[in-house]
């Protein structure tokens, strides 16, 4: 077990999350949608298209490895109605609203709980489960960053 979960935070009791499937962090202010290798494997083959193709196609290199296209407004390239790619949407994707940066402080967290209406629905994550999330975005955006 991580040292961490011996910690308190405000969320010890666990937090309530359900998306709406609203697209508000699909869209808007342009932003990097990260994609890991195996994150560009698993769409691709969603899609049944070569790995390279996928590449070339709806990646640009950012830092280490590779974004998502977005269209001019900002909205994510996969964002059609709603997330084209939602089974296999990458980890950055998956683990919001469960970010490092969202979870530093109940402050932050109440911030973010403006925009994404999933918050404070649905059935509750755990601190465990939480912490999780946490240490995957806090992997993505370390490596994002290299
Ligand atoms: S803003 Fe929240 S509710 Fe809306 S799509 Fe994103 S995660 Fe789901």
């Amino acid at each position: 077990m991580d040292h961490t979960t011996h910690q308190s935070y405000f969320f010890d009791k666990g937090l309530r999350f359900e998306c709406q499937r609203c697209g508000a962090c699909c869209t808007g202010e342009p932003g990097f949608i990260f994609v890991e290798k195996h994150d560009i494997v698993q769409i691709a083959e969603y899609f049944s298209q070569e790995a390279l193709y996928f590449i070339e196609t709806y990646l640009y290199p950012f830092r280490t490895g590779y974004s998502i296209k977005e269209h001019a407004d900002g909205r994510c390239i996969f964002y059609q109605e709603g997330c084209s790619i939602y089974p296999v949407r990458p980890a950055q994707c998956r683990t919001f609203p469960f970010w490092f940066e969202n979870l530093r402080s109940f402050n932050k967290w109440r911030r973010v709980t403006r925009e994404c209406p999933g918050i404070d629905k649905g059935p509750v994550f755990s601190k465990e489960q939480i912490l999780e999330f946490i240490h995957a975005s806090i992997s993505d955006t370390i490596k994002s960053h290299l």
